[in-house]
């Protein structure tokens, strides 16, 4: 089995993250109570006419500069003949022959590597319902039909989950940052096709294609390659024989199943949407949309490393979450020069209460302002670190001013010279035996007594001038 190569290609389903649907002005609401969001054209009654939302042309151009591809500047619709109750219409509207976005490539890192994957096209066309099936009924839900969705064709260019995961998280993480979609897993932001066939190393020709629908875990995509291509390679090492088809996805028994034989292009009867005129699109237009384009992630950790001088892991971890990264860099301009304390308490600190609370940076009465003061109050020497940590974990919960807190709590460091010597005389006074125990060499024993000092003063006091003095005051005559 060794010499045999999986070749996968996926088909990204990414809904747009527009105000309203794609041909009509019923709200993209994923919250709202079942069919409340719906009007004749998204139920797809007899005589409603769509009309196109310019907003939704505009990401998906947006997203195929993102992902370097070729803006078609005359596309067009067309209608994609199948039945199924989740589409009222018993067509689709999307793009075949003349779609948005030709060609492109998204660069990836692999285990280290950086690998560039090819994509095909990247298509406009509208979701569907969704359906749910309960005990002895189903249900539909038509809120979601015509919610803007762009389909992201990749070429055969990737040959294991773990390459697929990383195309992914790529691609989620570019589209996130340019705006064009909240790519919330949970909400169904991104759905996945992948097709996978098993050829021998080297060889020309592809082998026979196994299509699997409509994944919605990044989880689950890698689990469902790991198998199918396990399953295919064994079948070929057997002389068993493959068939072109579409299979589904038990997650609970975390194998692939058969679902139907594979439908051909023409099967579809795709033709031009006669309700729709095509789009046209100019250069200045295209040159306007690319001029306007966010920050990329990829030139973010650049400046990261570059110009905050932060190590690449850290940049990594901050932006590995938008609101995570946007809030990382509200805090900055009131911090003058200190990125490097920023990144390590909005990567410990932060996120550990984000965890913890299961929420993002928005849900909490911490603002970037309040992060600032408090790291200028570790800088300026005010606050020593446990302390901070007091100040931070009142801040989480109810916000405010860090320096008021401080204040009113009366946690500022002792820093007073005369203040640290008392204490550290009166620990001296109290510890003979490691007193003379230090006297004597055994310098482990500095620790304890500057546990003493820190107790006695309450934990305030500045442990690195306590440490100093206690070394002045017991070093030998
Ligand atoms: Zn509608």
């Amino acid at each position: 089995m060794n010499d045999l190569q999986a070749t996968i290609g996926l088909e990204t389903h990414v809904q747009l993250n527009t105000k309203t649907k794609i041909w009509c002005g019923c709200p993209v609401d994923p919250h709202a109570d079942p069919n409340t969001c719906c009007c004749p054209v998204c139920l797809g009654y007899p005589g409603s006419l769509p009309v196109l939302n310019a907003e939704a042309v505009r990401k998906t151009v947006q997203a195929g500069l993102l992902l370097n591809c070729e803006i078609g500047l005359h596309s067009k619709h067309d209608r994609k003949s199948y039945f199924y109750p989740d589409m009222p219409k018993n067509y689709q509207i999307t793009q075949y022959d003349q779609p948005l976005c030709i060609g492109g490539e998204l660069e990836v890192e692999v285990n280290g590597k950086s690998k560039k994957v090819r994509l095909n096209r990247i298509h406009l066309e509208e979701d569907v319902g969704k359906s749910t099936h309960l005990r002895g009924s189903s249900g539909i839900d038509y809120n979601r039909a015509g919610t803007p969705l762009m389909e992201i064709v990749t070429e055969p260019d990737l040959h294991s989950e773990d390459e697929a995961m990383a195309y992914l998280s790529a691609l989620k993480q570019l589209l996130q940052y340019g705006g064009v979609s909240d790519c919330n897993l949970e909400l169904g932001n991104i759905r996945c096709d992948v097709n996978i066939s098993v050829a021998p190393k080297g060889s020309d020709t592809l082998g026979v294609k196994a299509e699997i629908k409509n994944m919605n875990s990044f989880r689950n995509v890698h689990r469902a390659i790991a198998y199918e291509v396990f399953r295919q390679k064994k079948a070929i090492a057997e002389g068993t024989p493959l068939v072109q088809e579409t299979r589904g996805w038990d997650d609970g028994q975390g194998t692939t199943f058969s679902m139907r034989s594979k439908e051909d292009a023409h099967d579809y009867r795709y033709f031009p949407d006669p309700d729709l005129c095509s789009i046209v699109l100019n250069e200045e237009q295209v040159e306007e949309i690319k001029a306007s384009l966010p920050e990329r992630p990829r030139e973010k950790r650049a400046r990261y490393i570059q110009e905050l001088g932060l190590p690449a892991a850290d940049a990594d971890v901050i932006l590995a979450e938008q609101d995570v990264a946007e809030f990382f860099e509200a805090v900055l301009p009131h911090v003058q020069g200190e990125a490097k304390a920023t990144a390590n308490w909005v990567m410990t600190e932060l996120m550990r209460v984000l965890t913890e609370k299961e929420c993002r940076p928005a849900d909490l009465p911490l603002t970037p302002e309040a992060l600032a003061g408090l790291i200028k109050l570790v800088q300026g020497k005010t606050l020593n670190a446990p302390k901070a940590k007091e100040v931070f974990a009142e801040l989480v919960e109810q916000g405010g001013d860090p320096k008021a807190i401080v204040e009113k709590r009366g946690l500022a460091q002792v820093s007073d010279d005369s203040a640290i010597d008392a204490f550290v005389q009166q620990v001296i006074e109290a510890n003979p035996g490691p007193v003379a125990d230090v006297q004597s060499g055994k310098m482990q024993a500095i620790q304890f007594l500057m546990g003493q000092v820190m107790k006695l003063s309450r934990g305030k006091a500045n442990p690195k001038m306590v440490q100093e003095r206690l070394k002045e005051m017991l070093a030998p005559e």
